[in-house]
């Protein structure tokens, strides 16, 4: 739980109550979003707009640092996210009001929200000449896991964490958010979930997020024990006339995917 920690320079941090100098900056007509995301529910200082090239940036936004729990307490959000007030307020109430009780109800509290991405101005998935991501317009998260305050981490598309808990999950954000991407919905969004409040026709909503049953603990691939019933085992001729036979040990796993690296730094849509 990290509730102030005090840096060296003596500045003031993000968890300090009264921040009267950032609340000065946007100054005239405050959104009413903005007079809504209060200090008792987020750190989130506003700055300034943002017009770029090709519709990139937005208004009202706002730099999301933590998410204040009702009971005080501080979610990190790491790094901290460049978001339109009103997606930075979904993310709030989110982490408040269902991550919260989900951290509470393993015995533990959420300290820190893993931010794989926020603002960025790019095209969907990165691909150049694409229409512009959400991300391009501060409207878009992606959120790779959890922190819990007694070390554990919770990891939305770990196929090791319980099921249950990233179904839990899944439904929350289908509810709060009309874009959610994870995995199974594309090729980019294996390691983490996007999410968004992209506005559609008729409130249309994309909800896409297989939750991945979890690997068995053993990899499957060597039988376990040889049948007693079994034809005698025929060696070296029958190589190329058993194609279904386990792979050989010293291949890469038969289900890796083609790049191997983990794109820890690249992130989509
Ligand atoms: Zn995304």
């Amino acid at each position: 739980m990290i509730e102030a920690d005090t840096p060296a320079d003596g500045k003031p941090t993000p968890a300090e109550a009264d921040r009267p100098a950032e609340q000065a900056a946007p100054a005239p007509q405050l959104s009413a979003c903005r007079l809504a995301l209060s200090e008792a529910i987020a750190i989130a200082p506003s700055i300034p707009d943002i017009h770029g090239a090709g519709g990139c940036g937005g208004e009202d936004l706002v730099r999301l640092e933590a998410v204040v729990l009702p009971d005080r307490h501080l979610v990190q959000v790491k790094p901290a996210a460049i978001l339109r007030c009103a997606m930075a307020s979904a993310i709030a109430d989110w982490v408040r009001t269902d991550i919260a009780p989900l951290a509470a109800s393993l015995g533990s509290t959420v300290t820190d929200l893993d931010n794989f991405d926020s603002f960025e101005c790019r095209g969907r998935n990165r691909v150049v000449g694409a229409p512009l991501s959400e991300h391009g317009r501060a409207n878009a998260l992606d959120v790779r896991s959890f922190k819990l305050a007694n070390g554990r981490s919770i990891s939305l598309t770990d196929r090791t964490v319980s099921r249950d808990l990233r179904e839990t999950v899944l439904h929350s954000v289908c509810a709060r958010f009309s874009t959610v991407l994870g995995p199974g919905s594309d090729w980019y969004h294996e390691d983490h979930i996007h999410l968004d409040l992209m506005g559609r026709h008729n409130d249309y909503r994309i909800c896409q997020w297989n939750v991945w049953d979890p690997l068995p603990p053993i990899a499957p691939l060597l039988p376990a024990e040889r049948p007693d019933q079994a034809p005698p085992r025929e060696v070296a001729k029958s190589d190329a006339a058993k194609p279904e036979a386990a792979p050989d040990p010293a291949e890469p796993d038969a289900d890796a995917k083609p790049q191997t690296n983990k794109p820890t730094t690249k992130k989509r849509q």
